[in-house]
């Protein structure tokens, strides 16, 4: 499968991480929309919000777990963590990932 996210957690792309587990990867964004912008994806593909069944939903809560400790970690007690799900809704990248987005005081939800 031609994912990018796929690559970056096999290794096989580069990223700035700042967490990683057998299950979960953390890294920076590389077109950062907050000072503090970073991606937590399972390493196993997962499209997205919509694809998130009872089956695959442990490794969900457990970027939940490793948010706050990642954002502790980077010094953000205040953030926003969101996930686009579809064009609409600006999803470029068709692999979970939630977007933890801090370091300043945030504008409007949309
Ligand atoms: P979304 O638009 O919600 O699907 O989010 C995808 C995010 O992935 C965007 O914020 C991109 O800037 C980011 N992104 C795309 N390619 C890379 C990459 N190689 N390394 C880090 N972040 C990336
Ligand atoms: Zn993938």
């Amino acid at each position: 499968m031609d994912c990018i996210f796929c690559k970056i957690a096999a290794g096989e792309i580069p990223s700035n991480k700042v967490y990683e587990d057998d299950l979960i990867l953390a890294f920076h964004d590389i077109a950062p929309a907050a000072p503090m912008h970073v991606l937590f994806i399972p390493k196993a593909h997962i499209a997205g919000v919509r694809e998130i069944t009872a089956e695959n939903a442990a490794v969900v809560a457990h970027i939940f777990s490793v948010i706050p400790q990642v954002a502790n970690k980077l010094g953000i007690s205040d953030y926003r963590v969101v996930s686009n799900n579809g064009a609409d809704a600006g999803q470029t990248v068709h692999h979970l990932h939630f977007h933890l987005l801090g370091g300043a005081t945030l504008g409007g939800m949309v």
